[in-house]
């Protein structure tokens, strides 16, 4: 079985476990550095992410979850979770870090305010069987990526989804809508990463 761990710290959790569960993977809450070491990759949830990095810090995740991407345990990271994965944000609040992993610069809350959220289709290159429903809270999107990262969405002429060798980052929410596709890809980026680790 591939293990993969959600973030637990705050934002939509229970929803990625779903969602997880659904694209055949065992998924578990990380609260703790020892929860941490047993999983073959992690979701970083939609939330607020000022508030889960500040958490992050508060119970010595920052570290171990910058270890761990370094050594390339496959992440996936919605909207705040994005944010976190973003090696620079461009409007950081105070005492805002990030986890870092993806050579991106992020704007926060880029598409509007709370009411402005959206839902619209997205052509995501990788996913086969046609676009997916995006939906976007209060969404960032990624204002510009380094060579190492490749776009693989894009809405309105703004980037919205990016990966960059085991690491993907959304702008929106997949584990909102009931297709699983997207965490399914993740998923067969963590077999194949857990595989090549064992070859
Ligand atoms: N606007 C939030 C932030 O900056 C992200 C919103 C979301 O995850 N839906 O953290």
């Amino acid at each position: 079985d591939i293990v993969i761990g959600v973030l637990a710290l705050q934002g939509d959790v229970r929803e990625h476990l779903v969602a997880l569960a659904a694209a055949d993977a065992v998924a578990r809450p990380v609260r703790r550095p020892e929860e941490l070491a047993e999983v073959d990759g992690l979701v970083l949830p939609g939330g607020e992410s000022t508030t889960i990095s500040k958490l992050a810090v508060l119970f010595g995740l920052m570290e171990p979850l910058r270890a761990r991407v370094r050594d390339g345990m496959p992440v996936y990271g919605t909207c705040a979770g994005m944010i976190l994965l973003a090696d620079k944000i461009l409007d950081p609040r105070s005492g805002q870090e990030t986890v870092g992993g993806v050579d991106m610069i992020v704007r926060r809350n880029a598409f509007g305010r709370q009411n402005e959220s959206f839902e619209a289709t997205v052509d995501v290159r990788g996913i086969e069987g046609g676009p997916v429903h995006g939906v976007f809270i209060r969404a960032p999107w990624v204002e510009s990526v380094g060579a190492g990262a490749e776009v693989i969405a894009e809405h309105d002429g703004h980037i919205v989804a990016v990966r960059q060798g085991n690491a993907l980052a959304t702008s929106f929410h997949p584990e909102l809508t009931g297709d699983h596709r997207v965490h399914g890809l993740f998923v067969d980026m963590a077999r194949g990463y857990r595989t090549a680790a064992s070859l």
